[in-house]
């Protein structure tokens, strides 16, 4: 049975960063991916990392502190104040890390990293490479990665590309290692670990109206769930105010912190006419703008009852071409318009999952040995709404402190454990697989996973209530008991990605129940849960964390206390 130290399960961002700090603590590092580490999507990521660096003084002071307001004043009070805290002091730090290793951040005429303001801010802190700040990112870690990868040849930083974990392993209350299929030659195989990162992206793919990449089915966040392990505040699910119509390809909130407005059908800055959104206008917080462009439509103002438009005309050539240019491509390549000359029709698509694996600030979950970081983990530094910009330093932060903890953790106590339960749940996997592979059922997966998209798109958006999401709740059972009919239409082992996706969609239909729950339950609103029979935050009854546990029977949930510190929850305009 292989052996690794520390497997990170995750190839993007977050297991990236966390590899390069277990490795820097002379661990040894094994990387699971399921993709090729540069195909995370990780690499979409456009606008930029939030940071107080305050290149672009303009007589606004900047600091940790107002960073560290900012996010919790956008989280409507639903984030763990410590972690939050966390974050922001150690921001600059990273930033300052990622440009020493060579990341091409775009610079002020001083030299200096350029920033643009984002949501919440209303100033310029978002640090950025051009509007492909993903993809700068994720090549320098990669780059790193490689880097110690062929300094050592005793095999002290593996990759084990397209592999998909399946299981979670624990034994006796102590995380012992995975169960991956290599994708390739369809083997399935235990690893075993000292501990393991669980850094598997969110999963923006159980809507259909999503700017995620296909692969954020929400597996990534079930296999430890199945494992026992609870997920935290998974109704709170971010919808970004502008993807391009029909194709929910995202348009970054770079757009809006350039200068870009948002227009009605009357070619009126329509965020005015809302107490919400009237200050801040095209950079208030994301929630209250897709919220408001969806009321704007369903007013009657937008186009085709279906739209509104975002502007950049007026920023001129020069800039869109310079600081937006992988905005334009997609526009003229896509819907076939120059941004330049044209206003984009945008509307409203599924973006981020605030909720994750429940994790402290350590990135310790509540099981021995098992760690997390990144979208798949709810730290919570978003609560209920994520600021642009602080997801990628999120999983920057935290990626970072877990692979400190973890190799701390297997200095002290690894060493291999639990190789019988390997075994067992080996070959459950490896049966349910069979099964799966001789199922004489009629349900064709793609239909399963597109009712689901559907009945989430319609039912669990960004206005919610008790009968659609009741209507949410009895569709997903049926869909998850048609489940077991499913139909394999080959069986073959070697690169079957019809048995991938059949694995993922158990996962995207189990990770959606934990979502329509714990939106049912929670009977007000706050921050991205909108629900229009509860308008209002009710502090006094659900101030706190949703837990879901994975049963049998369904979804458990249980709540947990947030963690105030020095921000006290003030009211919000409605
Ligand atoms: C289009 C787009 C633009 C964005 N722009 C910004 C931005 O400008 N600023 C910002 O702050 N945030 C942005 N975000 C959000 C941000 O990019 C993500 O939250 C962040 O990159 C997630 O990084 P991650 O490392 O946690 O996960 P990911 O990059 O999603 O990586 C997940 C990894 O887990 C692996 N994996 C998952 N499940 C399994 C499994 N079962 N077995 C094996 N491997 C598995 C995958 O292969 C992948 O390598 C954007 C998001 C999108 C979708």
């Amino acid at each position: 049975m292989k052996y690794h130290d520390v497997i990170v399960v995750g190839g993007g961002l977050a297991g990236l960063r966390a590899a390069i700090e277990v490795n820097r603590h002379n661990v040894k590092v094994a990387i699971i991916s399921k993709v090729h580490p540069l195909r995370s999507h990780s690499i979409a990521a456009q606008g930029g990392i939030n940071a107080p660096l305050e290149n672009h003084f303009r007589g606004i002071y900047d600091s940790w502190e107002k960073h560290a307001f900012d996010t919790v004043k956008g989280s409507d009070y639903l984030a763990d104040q410590d972690a939050v805290i966390r974050m922001t002091k150690d921001a600059a730090h990273r930033i300052y890390e990622l440009e020493h290793w060579g990341c091409p951040f775009s610079r002020t005429a001083e030299g200096r990293i350029a920033q643009r303001p984002f949501g919440g801010a209303g100033f310029p802190r978002a640090c950025y490479a051009s509007d492909k700040t993903g993809h700068a990112l994720l090549h320098t870690l990669y780059q790193k990665v490689m880097q110690f990868k062929h300094a050592s040849e005793r095999e002290e930083l593996v990759i084990y590309e397209e592999w998909l974990v399946t299981d979670l392993v624990i034994d006796e209350g102590v995380c012992v290692g995975v169960i991956a299929m290599d994708i390739i030659s369809g083997k399935i195989e235990a690893l075993q670990a000292g501990a393991v990162i669980f850094a598997t992206g969110g999963s923006g793919r159980i809507y259909g109206n999503t700017t995620n990449a296909l692969i954020n089915t929400g597996m990534g966040m079930a296999v430890p769930y199945w494992a026992g392990v609870p997920l935290k505040d998974m109704e709170f699910i971010q919808f970004h105010p502008t993807t391009i119509l029909g194709k929910n390809i995202l348009i970054t909130e770079g757009c809006r912190g350039e200068g870009g407005f948002l227009l009605n059908n009357k070619g009126e800055r329509f965020l005015e006419k809302y107490d919400d959104s009237r200050k801040d206008m095209e950079i208030a917080p994301r929630d209250i703008i897709a919220r408001n462009i969806v009321r704007e439509i369903s007013a009657g103002y937008g186009f085709d009852d279906s739209y509104v438009l975002l502007d950049l005309r007026h920023l001129g050539k020069e800039k869109i071409f310079r600081r937006l240019p992988g905005i334009r491509d997609i526009c003229m390549e896509f819907i076939g318009i120059d941004p330049a000359e044209s206003p984009i029709p945008i509307k409203p698509g599924q973006h981020y999952t605030m909720g994750g694996i429940d994790c402290n600030t350590e990135c310790e979950t509540k099981i021995k040995g098992l760690y997390t970081a990144g979208e798949s983990a709810c730290v919570s530094v978003h609560g209920a709404n994520r600021l642009g910009g602080n997801s990628l330093l999120d999983t920057i932060v935290f990626g970072a402190i877990a692979g400190e903890n973890t190799s701390k953790y297997v200095q002290s106590t690894g060493g291999k454990k639990g190789e019988k339960r390997l075994n067992d749940v080996l070959n459950l996997r490896k049966q349910i697989i069979d099964k799966i592979g001789k199922s004489t059922g009629t349900e064709e997966p793609v239909t399963i996973k597109n009712e689901l998209n559907k009945m989430m798109d319609t039912n669990v958006g960004i206005f919610r209530n008790a009968s659609a999401l009741q209507k949410a709740a009895c569709e997903i059972k049926t869909l998850q008991e048609r489940y077991h009919r499913i139909k394999l239409n080959y069986t073959g082992t070697q690169v079957n990605l019809g048995l991938v996706w059949v694995l993922e969609l158990k996962g995207n239909l189990d990770v959606a129940e934990a979502c329509i729950m714990g939106a049912l339950a929670r009977e007000e609103s706050r921050g991205a849960h909108f629900r229009t029979d509860f308008p209002r935050r009710d502090d006094t009854n659900w101030l706190k964390h949703t837990l879901s546990y994975f049963t049998k029977e369904g979804v458990k949930l249980d709540y947990a206390p947030v963690n105030i510190g020095p921000f006290a929850p003030k009211e919000r305009k409605y």
